[in-house]
């Protein structure tokens, strides 16, 4: 067989080193390949403690691991830093925009895309500006300059009326990440920064979650609802159901009533934050232009039962950018997706013919409320309050890459339960109005 590496074995390019990027690369350790990962970041980031980092409980470098060191001992395997751009299917290459400006084309025999989503505005991208959403590590670093420099600015305020736009949060989303973004603002509010201003009360932070569904965590079920909604509620997040955010300025949030349209409210708030949807990121057009193949709402990139493109056999989409029978754009999906390729090419590459199907095996999903209040859903398992924080605690743990993030991330997790402190506050300049983003 033809093959496109130096050395004559099968070459597997891997775009994206995220939860099915990595997971695919490792399945491929023993196989007789060579693996290239193309990531535009140099590392692993665990998406779902972005909401930590960005409210200074955990620092950048606890959610995220280097790609080189988590494949350090992969002999097969090699990293390169840049955007997958294209890919000419006929020649079988894909090219790399490096961060100099310069291009690599890369030869493949097998391209497994793993590249995600972004997040959408929904046709309304004016409100990127001041709304930042949460899906890259830049994002939670906007957030947390935006949310500090809020508190610190309405510290140097004569007044209340001054102040209190500065001390208005306004989170566009009742999903998981909105309700886990909500609480913690509170709780950093009410607990960290409790005693360390002079002139205002950080309690007094109004923290508005704005959702377009009649409950929040639709995801999960009625009863799990029910209980994170009065953990919001105890927390003091006020809830508006019911509603589209319809304006986003940077001081004045917008909102529709669904059900009456003339309905419109304005909130004077000049932190927004936005997390209620995603898209495939740009690289999903130009893959599917080139494979001739139609992306479904979403952006997603529609494929067969083993999880490769009609008509392209060698080409594989997993995780978040895939689109196959409404799997949940979820870590698992992908970790289990990016397994499964592997499994198949390393198969393949070895002289077999089989291409399985993929199953995925749901383990469920948790999501975080606030200091001793979790909702986890497993089956007809269902946890929350204290025993689904601890489940929580032990499911994120566990799927943290690296020892020493996990070790790390339970001393701080300890420590702010002891102390009540929140020490990852560090924000670089810039302008807390507005939320500049080099990857939309
Ligand atoms: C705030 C938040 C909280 C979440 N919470 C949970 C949770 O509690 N439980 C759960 O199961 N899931 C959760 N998720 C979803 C979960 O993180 C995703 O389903 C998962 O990350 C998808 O994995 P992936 O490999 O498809 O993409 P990603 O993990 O997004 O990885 C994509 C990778 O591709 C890279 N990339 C993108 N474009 C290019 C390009 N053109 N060239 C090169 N590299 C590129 C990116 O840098 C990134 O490293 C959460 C997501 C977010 C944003």
């Amino acid at each position: 067989m033809r093959t496109r590496s130096e050395t004559g074995r099968t070459h597997v390019v891997i775009i994206g080193a995220g939860f099915g990027g990595l997971h695919a690369a490792r399945r491929l350790k023993k196989a007789d390949v060579e693996v290239t990962v193309v990531d535009r970041g140099t590392s692993h980031l665990f998406q779902p403690l972005l909401y930590q980092c960005a409210t200074g409980l955990l620092s950048q470098g606890a959610i995220s691991s280097p790609i080189r060191h988590l494949l350090r001992r992969q002999r097969n395997a090699k990293v390169v830093l840049g955007e997958a751009k294209n890919v000419d299917v006929a020649a079988r290459t894909v090219a790399v925009e490096r961060p100099d400006g310069s291009t690599m084309t890369i030869p493949y025999d097998h391209l497994v895309v793993a590249a995600g989503m972004r997040t959408a505005y929904h046709g309304c991208d004016d409100f990127a500006e001041f709304a930042p959403g949460m899906k890259t590590l830049d994002d939670a670093l906007a957030i947390r300059r935006k949310i500090i420099g809020a508190f610190e600015l309405a510290e140097s305020l004569p007044d209340a009326t001054q102040r209190r736009p500065w001390l208005t949060f306004a989170v566009a989303g009742g999903g998981p990440t909105g309700v886990e973004l909500a609480g913690q603002i509170r709780e950093l509010a009410t607990l960290a920064l409790e005693n360390e201003f002079r002139s205002i009360d950080p309690g007094e932070a109004r923290v508005l979650l704005l959702h377009g569904g009649d409950r929040v965590l639709p995801s999960f079920s009625p009863a799990l609802s029910r209980r994170a909604q009065k953990t919001l509620d105890d927390l003091g997040v006020e809830t508006h159901l019911g509603v589209h955010v319809t304006g986003v300025t940077a001081d004045q949030v917008e909102t529709t009533t669904k059900s009456e349209p003339h309905e419109i409210t304005h909130y004077e708030a000049k932190t927004a934050l936005w997390t209620t949807g995603v898209e495939a990121v740009p690289f999903a057009a130009a893959l599917a232009r080139a494979l001739g193949v139609e992306q479904d709402h979403g952006g997603r990139v529609p494929v067969e039962a083993d999880l490769s493109v009609r008509g392209h056999p060698e080409v594989w989409v997993v995780g978040d950018m895939s689109s196959r029978d409404e799997l949940p754009g979820v870590a698992e999906v992908a970790m289990q997706g990016g397994r499964h390729v592997g499994a198949v090419i390393a198969h393949l590459a070895g002289g077999g013919t089989d291409r399985a199907a993929f199953r995925y095996h749901d383990l469920g999903s948790a999501a975080y409320i606030a200091r001793r209040h979790a909702v986890v859903q497993a089956g007809k398992l269902q946890l929350s309050g204290y025993l689904g924080w601890l489940a929580w605690g032990v499911i994120h743990i566990a799927f943290l890459a690296g020892m020493r993030n996990r070790m790390g991330t339970v001393m701080n997790w300890s420590a702010t339960l002891l102390t009540d402190s929140r020490r990852e506050r560090a924000i670089t300049y810039g302008d807390p109005e507005t939320a500049r983003q080099p990857y939309r």
